[in-house]
C-alpha cells in the first residue's frame, strides 16, 4: 500500500511533472485574461505598483500584525499601519498623503466596529492547501472568527471604494474557494462567509451551498485543463482595466493611450 503510494508520487512528480497549484488569484487572473495569467505566473512579471495595491497591502499587513499581537488600542493599530505602510506606486507626496489618510480613516472606523463585535479571532492569514484531482488548491484566509454560538465566520477584507451588492457577494468565487479550503483542508465547517468593506466599515455576510462548491470545482477543473494545455490567448476586451496595459504586447489600451498623447 505504502509502496504503491510512493510509486504514484514519484510517477506524478517525475513523469507527469509537479501538480499544478491553483488559487483564487490565479483563477481570477486567468478568467480576466489568459495572457495576464501567463505574464504573472509563467513569465513571473510583477504587477506594476499603484496606489490602490499599496493601500490594500498596507491595511492587510497592519491588521494581520495588530491581531497577531492581540492589539487592543487604536494607537497600536495606527502605529502598526505606519510601520507596514507600502510606499510604492504613488505619483507625488500629495497622493501618498491622500491614500495614507484614507487608510487611517478606514482603520479608525474598523477599530470602533471591532470594539462592538462579540467574536473571538481564532486565526489570521490562515493558509490552506489540499489536493483536488490533478491540482492543488491553495489560499490564504484573512481571518477566521468563532462566534458566540460556537459557529465560525470566515472574513476577507476589501479596501476598494466599491461596495458590492448582496447578489455579487452571494455568488462570488473567492468565498466559495475559501469554503472548500475551510471544509477540506482546515476541517472546519463555517456557517458564514463575509467580506468586510473597510471603505464603508461594513461587514457583509453570505452562505455557500454544496452545489456552489461543486460548481466551483468544475470551473477550477476547466481552467486547470486550459492552463495545462497552455491556452493563453489575450482577452483584449479587458485591456482598459488591466495592470499591464502599458507594457503588454497585446494591449489595446496602450494604443489608445499613445494616440491620445
Ligand atoms: S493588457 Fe490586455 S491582453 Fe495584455 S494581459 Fe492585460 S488584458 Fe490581457
Amino acid at each position: 500500500m505504502i509502496f504503491e503510494r510512493i510509486k504514484n508520487l514519484v510517477k506524478t512528480i517525475f513523469i507527469k511533472g509537479p501538480l499544478l497549484e491553483l488559487s483564487y488569484s490565479k483563477i481570477s487572473a486567468y478568467l480576466f485574461c489568459p495572457f495576464k495569467y501567463k505574464l504573472i505566473y509563467v513569465y513571473k512579471q510583477k504587477v506594476p505598483p499603484n496606489p490602490y495595491i499599496s493601500l490594500g497591502l498596507s491595511i492587510h499587513r497592519a491588521l494581520e500584525e495588530y491581531h497577531k499581537n492581540k492589539g487592543s488600542q487604536l494607537q497600536e493599530l495606527i502605529e502598526t499601519y505606519d510601520h507596514e505602510w507600502v510606499n510604492e506606486g504613488f505619483q507625488n507626496p500629495q497622493q501618498t498623503f491622500q491614500f495614507y489618510e484614507k487608510g487611517k480613516r478606514m482603520l479608525t472606523e474598523y477599530f470602533e466596529f471591532s470594539l462592538q463585535r462579540k467574536a473571538e479571532i481564532v486565526a489570521v492569514e490562515k493558509e490552506f492547501q489540499y489536493r483536488v484531482g490533478p491540482y492543488i488548491l491553495r489560499g490564504i484566509i484573512d481571518r477566521i472568527d468563532r462566534l458566540p454560538d460556537g459557529a465560525y465566520e470566515i472574513i476577507d477584507y476589501k479596501t476598494h471604494a466599491e461596495l458590492w451588492d448582496q447578489s455579487r457577494i452571494d455568488s462570488d468565487l473567492q468565498l466559495t474557494l475559501y469554503s472548500l479550503g475551510a471544509k477540506n483542508a482546515l476541517n472546519i465547517e463555517p456557517v458564514t462567509f463575509s467580506y468586510f468593506f473597510l471603505a464603508h466599515n461594513k461587514l457583509m455576510p453570505t452562505q455557500r451551498t454544496k452545489a456552489q462548491r461543486q460548481e466551483a470545482l468544475k470551473q477550477l477543473k476547466n481552467v486547470s485543463i486550459k492552463i495545462k494545455k497552455q491556452e493563453f490567448s489575450p482577452n483584449t476586451a479587458q485591456c482598459h482595466k488591466c495592470d499591464f496595459k502599458q507594457s503588454c504586447k497585446y494591449s489595446t489600451a496602450k494604443a489608445i493611450a499613445s494616440n491620445a498623447k
